[in-house]
């Protein structure tokens, strides 16, 4: 199984600095030769510090944080516990703040067992806990950029400003696949498509942690891929419920990019999935944690719960009598470290099964090797914390500039009748919407705060889109009313009564209406839906606007595709920001005007109704693709409103030569593809080249077409560049029923753009079978 492992989506390619660092294992030797038993322990422990200071009362306080003295007695003094994270739920730290903080814990924790602190924060799209620091598109639309090297940056920036913050571990990159629209996290994943999460999660990977694992240095941090796996497709589409998942779409599809990130990127931890997968809870799934990620990928990293898991094994998921059982299980399973926020019962619980033999001294040594080892990886052990004043480039207008740049490159431009866009000057614009004037729905959530209601306070220095807009047409020329807005105190998809009247009234002095539709902030489980359509108010308030005949520029804004089949046909364009960050109301200025062209696409497949969500590597007899030959006509089974990749310019593009140097091939070739791409049109432009692939026939109903591979290029009008990428023969395998990785003899069909190329695998291999 270890070839199979490698062979696959172009495993070969590593970070350096892969495998163990002699000297960090003589290290851990001594330090763990000193170790009491309840030392260990507090090593396996992760906890919130101002939970246990303020009564349990962690989202709602926004008193400065102080750290209390008894609270440090009992976790570190008592309990010895050897890792915290958050800290600032509820809202973000000056970076002064954050170094007097880590400062406080790490002084007492050194004085304690001479051992630091690993602190841990959810570093999301950028540092979300810090002020001040750089905010980037969230992960679906960096996914929309198809740029890796943008992707890399950005991770490389939030590192920095991570560790600026003294905070040396994120719990990023996100490498749940997006292929649920109604699921509240899907912003956070790089959309629907195995391969690009597993591209963007070895850059983010990269990124973050610099190109030597076992020496981070102080400007880089430690990774954390999560949810493993499975996560982003629960039955009901509402977060943490359970999933239903094929043996074969778990090997070939979920599991792929976190077994990039970590054999090729090199990732130094993993969380694990919350919830249940074909039954099984993950936190006590021994094959999935042990097996496939500790044993098959060599992973040397530490495996973390996510948030109070082990309590749930008991409590939700109802698989242990009692928490002893449900550490048990966990421990046993291959959990290495505890993220039990709240429950200090942990360490005492866990010496007790120790103890009598429950869990054997010798996974518990390698538990506490895997948290030590990322300790001395991160140096901590020669530099606790930093001073902040090492740090100049901290929010930087370098920064920022890559962050603007990022949220360019993600605006998809859906829709564009008549190339109504971009706008000519001196026009006059009635901008609205409840998402027309708020950097909260901008950033969504993970910014500033958990849910992102704390955004407008912090936020202020950035252009909402109707700051940006007066800042690019004149103030005298924008007019903004907006029609719907969300209540401040409620649920994040409460609205205030709407005042469609007013909005239609202001577009009678206009000559274009840009209509700011979406979401409000959210994230997780606070973020489920019941409907995915886009809300009624704001629905009405669009169908008002179309019939007063002045031009409705759409504008999408939004965590995940909410259904907009019934306004979409009287929109003269549409745009989808996702969630592009501070920068995005600027970028959108830009694309408006033409000062900036758009060259995103779609991360996922938008979906037209409720009834039909569909991701675009489904199986043929989904019937979207067409009539099949022959076949009885089943009608259109599933319409969707976009494809996934699909995304317009204001140049076009054309496809030429497409060719492949093996017409012929077996299981180990590499095949180089190569493609013409030439800039058609009178303006310059970025394209993002996608070459899919499609099994004609298989044993298992194939995937009518698959992204293999993709590059982002820019052209100057009437320029031609031809475009080279390489593929694996063995990407073209499927994994069968029984999980195992072929590739089957047959055609396979090679398109990028309208070119189409055919080639032939000339013997089936699997890499089950010995001897082959
Ligand atoms: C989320 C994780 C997050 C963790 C720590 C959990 O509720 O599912 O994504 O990293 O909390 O904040």
């Amino acid at each position: 199984t270890v070839l199979l492992l490698g062979a696959c989506n172009g495993g070969n390619k590593k970070a350096s600095g892969l495998g163990l660092d002699a000297g960090i294992e003589k290290r851990i030797d001594s330090v763990m030769a000193q170790m009491t038993l309840e030392e260990k322990v507090g090593q396996m422990a992760q906890f919130t510090v101002d939970v246990i200071g303020k009564g349990g009362n962690l989202y709602f306080s926004d008193e400065p944080f102080e750290i209390d003295p008894a609270m440090l007695d009992t976790v570190i003094g008592k309990y010895k516990v050897g890792s915290i994270l958050n800290t600032a739920n509820n809202r973000a730290r000056t970076t002064e703040v954050w170094e007097k903080t880590v400062r406080t814990i790490q002084e007492r924790a050194l004085a304690e067992t001479g051992i630091p602190v690993l602190y841990g924060i959810d570093a999301i799209h950028g540092t979300t806990y810090t002020a001040g620091a750089t905010f980037f598109p969230q992960g679906v639309g960096m996914a929309a950029t198809f740029n890796t090297h943008l992707m890399k940056e950005g991770s490389r920036i939030t590192a920095y400003e991570t560790r600026a913050s003294n905070i040396p571990w994120t719990f990023a990159p996100t490498m749940d696949l997006g292929r649920d629209a109604r699921w509240s996290r899907q912003w956070e994943s790089y959309g629907e498509d195995a391969y690009l999460n597993a591209r963007m999660g070895v850059a983010s990977t990269l990124g973050f942690q610099g190109n030597d694992r076992n020496n981070v240095g102080s400007h880089h941090i430690a990774a954390c891929v999560k949810h493993y796996m499975g996560y982003g497709v629960p039955v009901s589409g509402k977060d943490r419920t359970p999933a239903l998942i094929s043996e074969s779409e778990l090997r070939e599809k979920y599991f792929e990019p976190f077994r990039a990130s970590i054999v090729e990127g090199g990732a130094l931890s993993l969380m694990v999935n919350s919830g249940i997968i074909n039954g099984v809870s993950t936190h006590a799934d021994y094959r999935l944690l042990t097996e496939w990620v500790k044993e098959e990928l060599a992973f040397d990293g530490v495996i973390v719960t996510d948030w109070a898991d082990v309590q749930n094994l008991l409590s939700r998921d109802r698989i242990a009598t009692d928490y002893k059982e449900a550490v048990k299980t966990a421990i046993n399973a291959g959990i290495d470290l505890v993220m039990e926020p709240y429950n200090l019962a942990f360490c005492p619980t866990l010496v007790e099964l120790i103890e009598e033999g429950e869990i054997p001294m010798e996974r518990i040594d390698d538990a506490v090797r895997r948290v030590l080892r990322m300790k001395f990886r991160l140096g901590l052990f020669e530099h606790p914390y930093w001073s902040r004043s090492e740090y100049p480039d901290f929010g930087s207008s370098e920064s920022e500039a890559v962050a603007k740049a990022a949220a360019d490159e993600s605006i998809t431009l859906l829709k564009n009748e008549n190339n109504i866009l971009p706008l000519p000057s001196n026009v006059r614009i009635l901008v609205t919407g409840p998402n027309a004037h708020s950097m909260r729905t901008l950033n969504g959530g993970w910014s500033y705060s958990w849910q992102g209601e704390k955004t407008e306070e912090f936020a202020q220095e950035y252009n909402t889109i109707y700051e940006a807009l007066q800042n690019k047409f004149g103030a005298a020329n924008v007019r903004y009313e907006p029609g719907v807005t969300y209540k401040m105190d409620g649920q994040y998809y409460e609205e205030n009564s709407p005042e469609i009247g007013k909005a239609v009234a202001a577009a009678a002095g206009v000559d274009y209406i840009v209509l700011c539709v979406g979401e409000n902030s959210y994230c997780e489980t606070p973020g489920n839906l019941d409907e995915l359509a886009l809300s009624e108010n704001q629905t009405a308030l669009a169908l008002a606007l179309q019939k007063t005949g002045k031009p409705v520029i759409l504008v999408l804004n939004e965590g995940r595709p909410r259904l907009i089949r019934k306004i979409e046909p009287d929109s003269k364009a549409v745009l989808q920001l996702y969630l592009p960050g501070n920068f995005g109301g600027d970028a959108l200025a830009d694309i408006l005007t033409g000062d900036v062209n758009p060259s995103g696409k779609l991360p996922y497949t938008y979906p037209r109704f409720e009834h039909g969500l569909i991701t675009y590597d489904h199986k043929p007899s989904q019937n979207i693709d067409g009539k099949m030959e022959g076949a009885y006509d089943y009608g259109a089974q599933t319409s969707v409103q976009y494809p996934f990749g699909f995304g317009l310019s204001y140049t076009t593009f054309e496809y030429t030569n497409l060719s492949v140097d093996k017409k012929d091939f077996v299981s180990g070739d590499l095949l180089t593809v190569t493609v013409d791409v030439k800039n058609s049109g009178a303006l310059a432009g970025k394209e993002a080249v996608l070459l899919f692939s499609s099994d004609m026939v298989a044993s298992l109903s194939p995937d009518v077409r698959r992204l293999r591979a993709f590059e982002k290029i820019t052209l100057e009008p009437g320029e031609t560049k031809t475009v080279t990428l390489q593929l694996a023969a063995d990407d073209l395998a499927f994994v069968n029923e029984k999980g195992e990785w072929t590739l089957e003899a047959g055609e396979f069909k090679l398109q990028a753009g309208d070119q189409i190329a055919m080639i032939r695998c000339t013997e089936t291999r699997g890499w089950d079978r010995p001897n082959k």
